[in-house]
């Protein structure tokens, strides 16, 4: 069988991470099978959708490197892929399900539709359409459109039916058809709704697996009746469970990030998002927890995938997303870095100098190691750049109180001002060279050296911050901490 899947996304706003995952679970599984992966797009929420949205869920997605075999701007033989350009065919199908009986034109009003609501709420029974419009004549329908009435069109549910789901995760999940009531698969403007067209859109694209998530599984049984007054059985369905927070609510807006781009924005690897993502719900046979999106590939089958929900874990995403940083090329990682040193001013957005491009490498190479996510990088700005520390406090500031202090500091800016390059090895040297001049144990020189730099006991490396600062800054630092700080 020739696999074929698809990502359905509704362009109504970014690609979120629970459709990034939708989207990889459905590459995935194409890939492993050599099958086609499509991505099309339910545009039918006229007032929602929009061609930006559109846009940035294609990106948001190039952006991780999910391809798509066909759909959107990759063409295919099942085209259109937006659902806005395949009204004719929705308007086919409707036919046919009214010609066989399966649907049949409603004029019931709002208000008819909220009475009846209200008096089954008050019987203490499910809210559902009667059917009052099941059975209209020809000539009834035709005074209903002689008063302006404009007909839905609704699927005649079958009563007593027991509608049974096999579903690769849930197993087998049966639903009762009486609950149920006649849906609506037409809009009084001609529109189709979901259940309706995304029934469509599966059979003409001869999708064989529904890969999605588990918010759909009770939209499935609607969608399961539809295959069945139409004589074509149903795709394979796999609903992947919900995403939680760490608090066990629903993953939503409030509790922080929930888009891609978010991420994207922070400076968060792509190929670390797949991996953190890949592991919302599915879990691998081994030990191993770092991925590439070909080993999740090779490793990743529908059958361990999880019924029980995901848990979103931000400490995790951060650890994945460090040990990415590791492997990552300081030229990579200085592109990524610079919108956040832009923001600071400290960068032009402009073309940068030959000079301040080894800056910027230098920069992320001396604190590559300690970001969990490039943003990050703003917060160690402050020791490379500008020529005055940082106000010490507490400890620091006892350090530079220190007897031998003065003469270590008029030590180092000699040493400074004589030196011809100031680099990672020279400036090693340097320091060893005054732990001998001074006869002092090496705390004692560098850690004043370090807080009258940087006003802090901690930090990157002295000698990838002394280069980096470079001559001038750091003779006005130690000027600084001396005049400031040194009694
Ligand atoms: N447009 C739906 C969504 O974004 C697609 C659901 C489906 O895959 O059937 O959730």
């Amino acid at each position: 069988m020739n696999i074929r899947v698809r990502f359905a996304p509704s362009p109504t706003g970014p690609l979120h991470i629970g459709g990034a995952r939708s989207a990889l679970f459905n590459y995935l599984w194409a890939r492993k099978n050599k099958g086609t992966f499509i991505v099309r797009s339910e545009d039918t929420d006229l007032e929602r959708s929009s061609r930006e949205s559109e846009h940035n869920i294609l990106e948001a997605l190039r952006w991780l490197n999910i391809q798509w075999d066909e759909g959107i701007e990759a063409g295919g033989e099942h085209g259109p892929y937006r659902q806005t350009d395949r009204l004719a065919l929705y308007k086919e199908y409707t036919e046919t399900l009214m010609t066989s009986g399966h649907a049949y034109y409603c004029y019931c009003t709002e208000e008819e539709l909220e009475q009846e609501r209200e008096s089954l709420i008050a019987k203490g029974e499910t809210p559902r359409y009667l059917g009052k419009c099941r059975q209209l004549t020809l000539e009834q329908r035709t005074a209903l459109e002689l008063e302006g009435r404009k007909p839905v069109v609704r699927f005649r549910v079958p009563e007593g039916e027991a509608i049974r789901i096999s579903d690769q995760v849930r197993g087998e999940v049966v639903f009762e058809s009486n609950g149920i009531g006649d849906y609506v698969i037409v809009k009084s403007d001609g529109i189709p709704t979901y259940n309706f067209a995304v029934v469509v859109d599966d059979i003409t694209m001869a999708i064989t697996h529904v890969i999605r998530g588990e918010e759909h599984l009770s939209n499935t049984p609607r969608q399961v009746l539809i295959y069945q007054a139409l004589g074509v059985s149903s795709p394979q369905f796999a609903h992947i469970s919900l995403i939680l927070n760490t608090d066990g609510g629903k993953m939503s807006k409030r509790d922080g990030d929930t888009a891609v781009i978010d991420y994207w924005k922070k400076g968060y690897l792509p190929e670390a998002i797949v991996n953190f993502i890949a592991l919302l719900g599915w879990s691998p046979s081994g030990e191993e927890e770092f991925y590439t999106l070909d080993e999740l590939t090779e490793a990743f089958s529908l059958d361990r995938v999880s019924k029980s929900p995901a848990v979103f874990d931000r400490h995790k995403l951060n650890y994945i997303n460090a040990h990415y940083i590791k492997k990552t090329l300081p030229e990579r990682l200085a592109e990524l870095v610079l919108p956040h040193v832009q923001e600071l001013g400290i960068l032009p957005y402009e073309e940068r100098s030959a000079e301040q491009q080894q800056w910027l490498i230098g920069f992320i190479g001396a604190i590559s190691e300690k970001l969990s996510y490039l943003a990050e990088g703003k917060d160690f700005i402050h020791y490379f750049h500008g020529d005055v520390p940082l106000e010490p406090e507490g400890e620091a500031l006892e350090v530079l109180g220190g007897e031998q202090v003065p003469a270590v500091l008029a030590l180092f800016g000699e040493k400074v001002r004589e030196i011809d390059l100031l680099s990672g090895p020279s400036v090693k040297v340097l320091l060893k060279q005054m732990t001998k001049e001074l006869k002092l144990g090496g705390k004692l020189v560098y850690m004043p050296v370090r807080v009258a730099l940087t006003g802090q006991m901690h930090g990157p490396e002295l000698y990838d911050i002394i280069p980096l600062l470079g001559r001038e800054n750091v003779l006005g630092r130690i000027a600084v901490s001396e005049t400031r700080y040194l009694s």
